[in-house]
């Protein structure tokens, strides 16, 4: 279990997040909604380890995060790809900081999701929407416990988007991973999770948790009502 604990972080004096708890259950699936400049990003960076906390804790299983490697998959709001390397070579990254990487997995991916074509090129020559699925797939790739996917659909247009929410409901229905998400979009929260957290205006704190009281829409039909397009 995924447990937030009364964490506060600030940047100088902004107050971004005050005060803010919640807990995630092992393979559930979560929507964080807030408006903008809320402290959803700040947060999913907290979570993924990569800015610290000021007062409080975030716990896995009992243990602060911080001391556990390798136990998130972190998407970030930017897809951040490393333009020096190729598409390939930036979707095993994570993977590769810790042990040999799973290349037939990564090249899997990068079919499933349109690019295989894209494998030997560079970041630069990719648009917005396909660098966002490269970085989709390196979280997934990644093979973690946790998915911490940060607005991962938001460049996306409406037919890749619904490939893409897909694949990712695909991915939780086989390994039951847990998935946290920040999305934009009220109907996206709801179409995807099992419960939605909304935070209020910054600073962030748990404004509403709601449980989405109807079934997840099967994948197949997803997929069926999507024609994809690289
Ligand atoms: P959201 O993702 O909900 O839109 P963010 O977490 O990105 O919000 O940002 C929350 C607030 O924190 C914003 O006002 C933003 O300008 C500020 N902020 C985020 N990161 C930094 C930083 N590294 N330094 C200073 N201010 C920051
Ligand atoms: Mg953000």
């Amino acid at each position: 279990m995924l447990h937030i604990q009364n964490i506060d972080k600030s940047f100088d004096s902004l107050q971004v997040i005050q005060g803010l708890s919640f807990e995630v259950q092992d393979g559930e699936f979560v929507a964080i909604i807030g408006p903008s400049g809320s402290g959803k990003s700040t947060l999913f960076q907290l979570i993924g380890g990569v800015t610290s906390l000021d007062e409080g804790a975030i716990l896995l299983d009992g243990e602060a995060i911080q001391q556990q490697r390798g136990v998130i998959g972190y998407m970030p709001q930017q897809p951040c790809l490393l333009p020096w390397r190729t598409i390939l070579d930036n979707v095993i990254l994570v993977e590769e900081l810790r042990h040999k990487p799973n290349m037939e997995l990564a090249k899997e991916w990068l079919d499933k999701v349109g690019l295989s074509a894209f494998q030997q090129a560079y970041p630069h020559e990719l648009s917005g929407g396909m660098q966002q699925r490269v970085s989709f797939i390196r979280a997934i790739v990644s093979n973690k416990p946790i998915l911490c996917l940060d607005e991962p659909f938001s460049a996306l247009d409406e037919f890749t988007r619904l490939e893409m929410q897909a694949w990712l409901v695909s991915t939780w229905e086989t390994y039951r991973k847990s998935v946290l998400f920040v999305t934009h979009s009220i109907e996206e929260a709801l179409f995807l999770a099992d419960r939605v957290i909304v935070l209020t205006k910054r600073p962030a704190t748990v404004k509403a948790e709601i449980e989405v009281p109807f079934a997840r829409p099967r994948t197949e039909d997803i997929r069926h009502s999507a024609t994809f397009t690289a």
